[in-house]
C-alpha cells in the first residue's frame, strides 16, 4: 500500500514521522474519513469544511488549501486502485520539543491512507447491530474530531467482550451518540428523532445528508436529546457515518426493538442515502 506523508506518496514501511510529533505525544490533531464508490470522494466538501473548522477550532495550521487535499486523496485512490473503502486523512500540529504550550511556527503533519473494503453489501447492514449502553467518559468538545480515540475503543471492546456490535453513549441521562457514529431513534408515530449539533457530538457529515434526503421525502424529524428508556420502547433505531452510511440497530442494552430485525424506516434511509451518494459522489 503507499501512502502519503507530507509530501511525498511511499511505501507504508518506508513512511516516517517524528517521535515529537504532537499527534503522538499528546493526541493533537484532527482527521476525516471520506468514503469511496466507485472510485469516486463521497460528500468531500463535507469532509472539507469540517475539517476546517477542526483546524480553527484548535487554532492549528492548515496543511494544505482543498485544492491541493482533494489533488492528494485522488491520486492516492488510483496508486492503490481503491474503487470502494476509504480514505483517512489526518493533520497534527507537527514536531516540537515537548511541551504543553503550542509551539510557535511549526509545520503542521499531513498523513493520508487508503482502505479498500466493501462498504454497500456489508453483513452488518443485513443484520442490524445489538448496542450496549456505557457512560460517555469522553472530553467536552466532541464536535471537533480529533485522534483522541482511546475512550471510545474502550467502549468497542466492552461491546465486544459482551458479544456485541457497538455502544451507544449516555451523559446526564441522555443518549450522545454511538462510539464511532451518530445516534437516531424512530418513534412509534414515526419521527426521526436525533440528538440536536452542540459540543456534546461531533456533527456527522452523514448525519447531515441523511437528514436533508429525510426531509425532501417528507418524513418527520426532531433533533433533541433521547433517554435509553425511549430508545428501548422506540419502533426502530439506526446511526450513521461515512464508513457505515445507514447502519440499523436491533437491540439496545439486551431489548429488541420491535421484532428484532431491521426497520423500514432504516432500510429506507440506507437505500435513499447510497443511491444519492452514488450520484454524488466526486
Ligand atoms: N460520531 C463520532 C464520535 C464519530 O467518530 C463519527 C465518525 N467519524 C460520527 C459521529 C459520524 O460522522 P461522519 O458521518 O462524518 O462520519
Amino acid at each position: 500500500r503507499i501512502v502519503y506523508v507530507n509530501g511525498a506518496f511511499v511505501a507504508e514501511a518506508e513512511a516516517t514521522i517524528s517521535v515529537f510529533d504532537r499527534g503522538f505525544l499528546m493526541a493533537d490533531g484532527v482527521y476525516e474519513v471520506t468514503s469511496v464508490l466507485d472510485g469516486r470522494l463521497v460528500d468531500f466538501a463535507g469532509h472539507m469544511a469540517r475539517l476546517e473548522r477542526s483546524l480553527a477550532e484548535l487554532e492549528m495550521a492548515a496543511p494544505a488549501g482543498r485544492e491541493e487535499l482533494e489533488s492528494i486523496h485522488r491520486e492516492l485512490l488510483a496508486r492503490n486502485g481503491v474503487t470502494e473503502g476509504l480514505v483517512y486523512m489526518q493533520v497534527t500540529r507537527g514536531a516540537a520539543d515537548r511541551d504543553f504550550l503550542y509551539p510557535d511556527g511549526a509545520a503542521p503533519s499531513l498523513v493520508l491512507f487508503t482502505q479498500s473494503k466493501p462498504l454497500i453489501d456489508t453483513p452488518a447492514a443485513a443484520r442490524g447491530l445489538k448496542v450496549i449502553v456505557l457512560d460517555d467518559i469522553r472530553w467536552g468538545r466532541r464536535d471537533i474530531k480529533t485522534v483522541q480515540l482511546l475512550a471510545p475503543s474502550m467502549a468497542k471492546m466492552a461491546a465486544k467482550a459482551a458479544g456485541k456490535d457497538d455502544a451507544w453513549m449516555v451523559e446526564d441521562g441522555f443518549v450522545t451518540e454511538g462510539t464511532s457514529n451518530n445516534a437516531y431513534i424512530v418513534t412509534r408515530d414515526g419521527a426521526i428523532v436525533t440528538r440536536d449539533l452542540s459540543h456534546s457530538i461531533l456533527h456527522g457529515i452523514t448525519r447531515a445528508a441523511v437528514l436533508r434526503l429525510a426531509r425532501e421525502a417528507q418524513m418527520r424529524i426532531e433533533e433533541r436529546p433521547f433517554t435509553i428508556a425511549e430508545a428501548q420502547d422506540a419502533a426502530e433505531a439506526f446511526v450513521t457515518s461515512a464508513s457505515s452510511f445507514v447502519q440499523p440497530v436491533v437491540e439496545i442494552d439486551g431489548t429488541a426493538l420491535g421484532d428484532g430485525t431491521p426497520g423500514p424506516v432504516a432500510r429506507r434511509l440506507r437505500e435513499i442515502y447510497v443511491s444519492e451518494a452514488l450520484k454524488s459522489a466526486v
